[in-house]
């Protein structure tokens, strides 16, 4: 099985989001779609493999954020053969969008909503399948495996394929970008809103890591060899980002002054992360500000989540 990398150009950067096309026989699949603004790209990579758009097979998305699945219907709409393949709790915003749009539209505004995703587009129900965690489903001489990562999302699943000795990691392997790599593996997790859960990503790490596979691709951005390496800063950085959320929670801190408060320490683990790695003043490093606030957002939003459980039981 072949793995083409295709640059999405997602927010009109180089190398920040990926989506793969797996080719085996006369079969193919993409693994994430980015935006709808993504899909020449997508169908570029699909004919320079010599493939025509009736031979997709699957649309695979590891879970419904945007920057992943946004494009979705668009593609599907392109490939009329294909099965769009998702986790339960994925499969139903991408027959019906609408709650996931609004969500987005309330966080970046119409006019950045626009110029990010483009149109998102529903997906009928009958062309689309939601898997079950350990399923499998035939693909060229081979099979495709899902297994369920929470941690970062309550709706994602990883793309084990054996064939390729490849685990298509979405953002359940922390991101890794390009430019950032040049001294050795920088990787961090991803803590973003609204479902971070630092132990089911520590999990979510070890299955990955368990699945024995040599190769991984996260979306964020390209393949990677060296998966103890990174697994071990994933791990060390999960830690550090539960001790802000403890932390948070054992001082009472509320609204803007849990805010301000995650924003700097998160920061602070970001700042040292990349003194460690060498990489201080790296211009590449610009990247890693809306890391940050997401990250930060991230916490926030768990320990209010928290609170609200607490004060229901
Ligand atoms: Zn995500």
């Amino acid at each position: 099985m072949d793995v083409h990398t295709i640059d999405c150009h997602y927010a009109d950067l180089p190398k920040v989001a990926a989506a793969y096309l797996l080719v085996d026989g006369d079969e193919a699949a993409f693994v994430e779609t980015c935006t709808s603004r993504s899909l020449p790209h997508l169908l570029g990579a699909l004919a320079d493999a010599g493939l025509t758009r009736e031979q997709v097979r699957y649309v695979v998305i590891t879970h419904i954020h945007l920057d992943h699945a946004g494009g979705a219907g668009a593609l599907m709409a392109a490939c009329p053969n294909a099965t769009l393949l998702a986790h339960p709790k994925a499969a139903p915003h991408a027959v019906d969008p609408s709650r996931i749009v609004a969500g987005a539209t309330t966080v970046y505004g119409d006019q950045r909503f626009a110029e990010l995703y483009g149109e998102v587009t529903p997906i009928a129900a009958p062309r689309v399948r939601a898997l079950e965690d350990e399923a499998e489903v035939p693909f060229g001489r081979g099979v495709l495996r899902f297994l369920h990562t929470r941690g970062h999302a309550n709706h994602h699943f990883v793309v084990v394929a054996p064939n390729a000795d490849a685990v298509f990691t979405g953002d359940a392997f922390g991101i890794q970008y390009p430019r950032l790599q040049s001294h050795g593996v920088f990787a961090f997790p991803s803590t973003s809103p609204t479902d971070f859960d630092a132990a089911a990503a520590h999990e979510a790490v070890d299955r990955i890591v368990g699945t024995g596979m040599g190769r991984a691709f996260p979306t964020h951005f390209g393949e990677q060899r060296e998966l103890d390496a990174i697994a071990a800063q994933l791990h060390s950085l999960l830690d550090e980002h539960s001790a802000i959320l403890e932390e948070a929670d054992a001082a009472d801190l509320q609204g803007p002054a849990l805010d301000s408060f995650c924003q700097e320490r998160v920061a602070a683990v970001f700042r040292d992360h990349v003194e460690h790695a060498g990489l201080t003043g790296h211009p590449g490093t610009a990247l890693l500000e809306l890391d940050i606030d997401l990250n930060a957002q991230g916490i926030s939003f768990a320990l209010a989540k928290r609170r609200y459980k607490r004060q229901r039981a």
